[in-house]
């Protein structure tokens, strides 16, 4: 569904991104791990073009991403992102989040899209908050609308960018969970995380990351008791 082929990626002098080769079949779970600066956001940015690349082709569906105007608008709904800092319109109500995009983008009626919004409200068990504003909800609430607001464009594939990571110890269960459901439907899924447990359920694939370079490519299972890399192996250390 997604291909990236040697890619590669600078900030200034910094190569981020160094002859990237992944793909992402259609059902599929990748779990993105690596140390920090190691380019997981980065990768997961230019797979729905928040950033270019300098050289090497991605393409959605055996199409290159388009880089302007309408085609990329539907890239960004084709490409769903669900970030650390939840990122919702503090103005706007929790079902309004959700239906922005299918009434200006996807240009569904308001009824059509409150309807399913009310519906993707309710499967990530949040549908009694509808009309409260982001600010009155907890961090975990936060992240299943931000999850929701993502799915309710129809997404081929969702990119998760430590969706976990700014939440307290006590919500991060819930939107695991949410994912995890998800995953088990067979939505297309990147996921960058440090959620090991998550990972170990829910990949298919994990792909570790270090120095803009993909280390190693394996199944939780293989990746976790028996790593391929030294890298891996130490970062693992750290953080098992
Ligand atoms: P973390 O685990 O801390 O989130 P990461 O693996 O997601 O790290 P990236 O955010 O992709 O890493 O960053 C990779 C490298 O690129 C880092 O050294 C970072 O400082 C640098 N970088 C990221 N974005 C930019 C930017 N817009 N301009 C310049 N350098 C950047
Ligand atoms: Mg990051």
């Amino acid at each position: 569904l997604v291909v990236l082929e040697n890619v590669n990626k600078h900030f200034g002098d910094l190569h981020v991104l160094r002859d990237i080769d992944l793909t992402v079949n259609s059902g599929e779970v990748v779990v993105v791990i690596g140390p920090s600066g190691s380019g997981k956001s980065t990768l997961c940015r230019t797979i729905n073009r928040l950033e270019t690349i300098d050289s090497g082709t991605i393409t959605l569906d055996g199409q290159p991403l388009p880089a302007e105007g309408r085609g990329l608008a539907k890239l960004r709904s084709d490409v769903g992102m669900v970030f650390q800092s939840f990122n919702l319109f503090a103005h706007k109500t929790v079902l309004q989040n959700v239906t922005l995009g299918p009434t200006k983008v996807l240009r569904k009626s308001k009824a059509d899209a409150e309807a399913r919004g009310m519906e993707l409200l309710d499967r990530v068990q949040i549908g009694d908050q509808a009309h409260k504003y982001p600010a009155q909800l907890s961090g975990g609430q936060q992240q299943r609308v931000a999850i929701a607001r993502a799915l309710a464009m129809n997404p081929k594939v969702l990119l998760f960018d430590e969706p976990t990571s700014a939440l307290d110890p006590e919500m991060v269960q819930e939107v695991l969970d949410v994912m995890t459901d998800l995953a088990s439907e067979g939505m297309t899924m990147v996921v960058v995380t440090h959620e090991m447990g998550f990972a170990r359920r829910a990949a298919n694939r994990v792909v570790f990351m270090a120095d803009g370079q993909i280390v190693e490519e394996n199944t939780p299972d293989e990746f976790f008791t028996n790593p391929g890399s030294d890298r891996a192996k130490d970062f693992l250390s750290k953080i098992l």
